[in-house]
């Protein structure tokens, strides 16, 4: 049963500076609002049946900032704050701060004063950058840099990793972990995702007799593959562009694969196309042999943690062993990632590793800079 409160004429239902904790719908009656300014009670509304006040201390525990005074006899109904919090609460993530943010401001207007500023920046900030980044795909600002990946034995380049970067006139070039993951949260991936698989599809064939016998590695995240479409897009790209499938790799890591049903029938689906699949970062999540067994991958990429640790003695070294042994009993291929000295060259050698990428090797390249080394005949490496 909702709480009524029934006032006459000069009572006050609450005094500025009160604790708030909950609002009021006016039933019938009339109140005066009215707060003090320097010194003076200034009426600021007056309001009457069907409108609500102390509505401010549904969002926050701040004190009121203005008194309710009933003018004529008042009957009003209760409304707790916990109720309203626990919706709030519920609400997505933007839509709740944009709530919060615009009664923050109300309550400063209202207070002729400023509040010092909260916890919000962080948020603030993740709202700009999301917008900025929704009109970055749009308005071009996104690039694609490609990192060789090489093959050991011939010493030569087998393909190259897409890499997404994004020119920001404010921010400067940023790189994928900074804007990634948001993309991930607010759904900006798919489109951003598109943009990338056309690219790098397009570079390929652009880059014609330099580049025929490699392929390329794109990126995809679980978004993407729960995309009803994606599998279609996908095949769209390829006949678009004459890349033919299986020199399109598409690389996932294992995580949105466990939790969704859906992202792992895209990737079936893409598998029937004829693309190549990589589980990428492998090592780092579950890494379970089940999971591996059922997901249609063609190859694990080790993650790059790993590089550094094939050198050392101990536990590390023996999981890549045991990687290797894993990826080979399955009769899927290994890509090993993060390859930065002669010495994790030489031991993923000496452990039957075979395709690799690292700085060691070369850094991501702009397109521009990675045609110039298709063309000069290849990689300057120190292939041991
Ligand atoms: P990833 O797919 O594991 O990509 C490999 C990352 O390792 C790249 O970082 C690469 O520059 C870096 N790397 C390569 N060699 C070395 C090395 O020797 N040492 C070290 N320390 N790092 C090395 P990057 O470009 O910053 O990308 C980071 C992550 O961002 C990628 O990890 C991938 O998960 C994500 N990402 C990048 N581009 C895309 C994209 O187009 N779509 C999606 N969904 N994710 C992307
Ligand atoms: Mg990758
Ligand atoms: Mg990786």
């Amino acid at each position: 049963m909702a709480q009524q409160i029934h006032l006459q004429p000069g009572d006050y239902l609450f005094r500025q500076g009160d604790e708030g904790g909950s609002a009021f719908i006016v039933e019938s009656g009339r109140l005066r609002i009215a707060a003090q300014r320097r010194g003076q009670e200034v009426t600021l509304n007056e309001l009457g049946a069907g409108e609500m006040l102390g509505e401010l201390a549904l969002l926050d525990t701040g004190p009121r900032t203005a008194s309710a005074v009933a003018v004529t006899a008042c009957t009003l109904t209760v409304v707790t704050s916990s109720h309203i919090e626990e919706r709030i609460n519920r609400a997505e993530p933007v839509l709740r701060l944009l709530l919060k943010q615009a009664m923050r401001h109300l309550r400063r207007e209202i207070q002729d004063a400023s509040l010092p500023n909260e916890s919000t920046p962080p948020m603030i900030e993740r709202i700009r950058l999301e917008t900025e980044l929704g009109n970055a795909i749009e308005g071009g600002e996104l690039e694609l840099w490609y990192q060789p990946i090489v093959n050991l034995e011939r010493r030569c380049i087998a393909g190259f990793e897409a890499l997404v970067r994004w020119r920001s006139p404010t921010r400067g070039l940023v790189p994928p972990g900074d804007f990634i993951p948001l993309a991930e949260e607010c759904g900006l991936v798919v489109p951003l995702g598109e943009w990338v698989l056309k690219e790098a599809c397009r570079s390929l064939a652009d880059l014609g007799p330099l580049a025929d016998t490699h392929y390329v590695c794109v990126n995809v995240s679980g978004r993407q593959l729960e995309q009803p479409g994606f599998a279609r897009l996908v095949s769209d790209t390829l006949s678009r562009t004459g890349v033919p499938p299986s020199r399109l790799h598409l690389e996932a890591t294992e995580g949105v694969l466990i939790s969704s049903a859906q992202a792992r029938a895209g990737l079936h689906q893409c598998k029937d196309i004829g693309v190549m699949l990589l589980l990428d970062d492998f090592g780092t999540g579950y890494s379970s042999l089940a999971y591996l067994n059922q997901l249609p991958f063609d190859a694990i990429k080790i993650d790059r943690g790993f590089a550094a640790k094939m050198t050392e003695e101990g536990d590390g070294r023996q999981l890549v062993v045991a990687m290797l042994g894993l990826a080979r009993m399955l009769g899927r291929g290994v890509i090993m990632e993060g390859i930065e000295t002669a010495a994790q060259r030489d031991a993923l050698r000496a452990l039957g590793g075979e395709v690799c990428q690292g700085y060691f090797f070369c850094r991501p390249l702009p397109l521009r800079q990675l045609r110039e080394v298709l063309a000069s005949g290849g990689l300057q490496a120190d292939w041991g």
